[in-house]
């Protein structure tokens, strides 16, 4: 079997070059006689793995010394509950803005720990859109702002960030992060899981400035404490070892493709590609305002279910998967990570394209 065109939302494409480099590795890595699984995380060897996985993602993402990168386990719906338990600790009370169901459950999580204030919601529209907002609205004494930067299940994302003055923006980049240069000073934490644009599933990214460490209350479990972490330089108890040295692989490889604007320039490019066969379609049409398309996740339907079904099998013939939108959404959802090649997307419009002239 060959391998296919997987545009699925999570876990998600990995580029073939790593996948090579892990298989030319996989039995015995360097000089070590040993799998990087089989590493006691105490090892020298070990130790050169994460200092460089981290090291290439402050690299390319530019990140300040004032902000300590964590390499954590609990998927990203975890911080849902440790940025509360960290954060809402001064005033016990955040804003945030409900921009779909990742956002809604981190609300939800928040709800137990302080006063959550939503400033915002596009619920209503069936999370369609980027809910509006002033920066007004928000409140000068929350503990922080929150936001979820590219929202995977609808396909938005935010174009323009919020100004919150001096409270700490935090932000959920599960499905954007590494796809564009963002400005990490910005940010109060910024948060992903691995297994959409960095890795396989395992591990979960914080990057948080240095401040806003050190502040949660004494009764919360130890494991949940950001301080605990950055203390030990993520080796508090055994971290994900093996999902820490893919990411090490993957950052590698996106410095070698030119870093992340080189990296943005042709996700751009592809998503280009695929809004514009959309929008000069008359067989398919966009689910999200055009303002807020995501440059990650596309979604967009036939308006017909029915023919939603074909299409996704039909696609899947074709070795194009991973197609079907998500549940809650229906349609079709192309999610066009990092990994995922100009040829991918190129042979998704050239099926949508064959597929419009036989059912149009
Ligand atoms: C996938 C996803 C999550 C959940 O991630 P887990 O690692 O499975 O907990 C949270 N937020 C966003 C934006 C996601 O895309």
């Amino acid at each position: 079997m060959e391998r296919v065109y997987n545009f699925s939302a999570g876990p998600a494409v990995l580029p073939v070059d790593v996948l090579k480099e892990a298989q030319k590795e996989l039995v015995n890595y360097g000089s070590s006689g040993m799998s990087v699984m089989e590493m006691s995380h105490r090892s020298k060897d070990y130790q050169i793995i994460i200092d460089k996985t981290e090291s290439t993602l402050r690299e390319i993402m530019n990140i300040p010394d004032n902000y300590k990168v964590l390499f954590l386990q609990g998927g990203a719906s975890l911080q849902f509950a440790m940025v509360p338990l960290n954060l809402m600790t001064k005033n016990k009370k955040a804003d945030f803005i409900d921009s779909g169901v990742w956002a809604a459950k981190a609300i939800q999580e928040a709800k137990k720990y302080g006063d959550v204030n939503v400033i915002a919601s596009s619920k209503a529209d069936t999370y369609s859109h980027i809910p509006n907002y002033k920066d007004s609205d928000f409140d000068k004494e929350a503990d922080y702002v929150y936001i979820c930067s590219n929202n995977t299940i609808y396909g938005t994302r935010f174009n323009e960030l919020p100004d919150t003055g001096d409270v700490p923006l935090v932000a959920d980049m599960s499905s954007t992060i590494l796809s564009e240069e963002i400005d990490v000073s910005k940010y109060g934490v910024i948060f992903a899981g691995s297994q959409k644009n960095m890795g396989p599933a395992g591990a979960t990214v914080v990057i948080i400035r240095e401040d806003l460490i050190g502040n949660a209350d004494g009764s919360i479990p130890t494991m949940l404490d950001y301080k605990i972490h950055a203390d030990a330089d993520s080796m508090y108890n055994t971290p994900p070892t093996y999902t820490i040295y893919m990411l090490g692989l993957v950052f590698d490889w996106i410095k070698n493709q030119g870093g992340i604007k080189e990296i943005e320039r042709i996700n751009k490019e592809k998503a280009a590609l695929l809004y514009d066969c959309i929008d000069g379609s008359k067989l398919f049409k966009g689910t999200t305002a055009v303002e807020d398309r995501s440059l990650m996740n596309v979604t967009f339907i036939t308006g017909d279910a029915d023919l939603d079904a074909l299409f996704v099998k039909e696609a899947m013939e074709a070795g194009l998967v991973n197609l079907k939108g998500h549940r809650s959404v229906g349609g079709m959802r192309a999610s066009i990570y990092n990994a995922m090649p100009l040829e991918g997307v190129k042979a998704l419009v050239d099926f949508m394209t064959t597929f419009e002239q036989k059912n149009a």
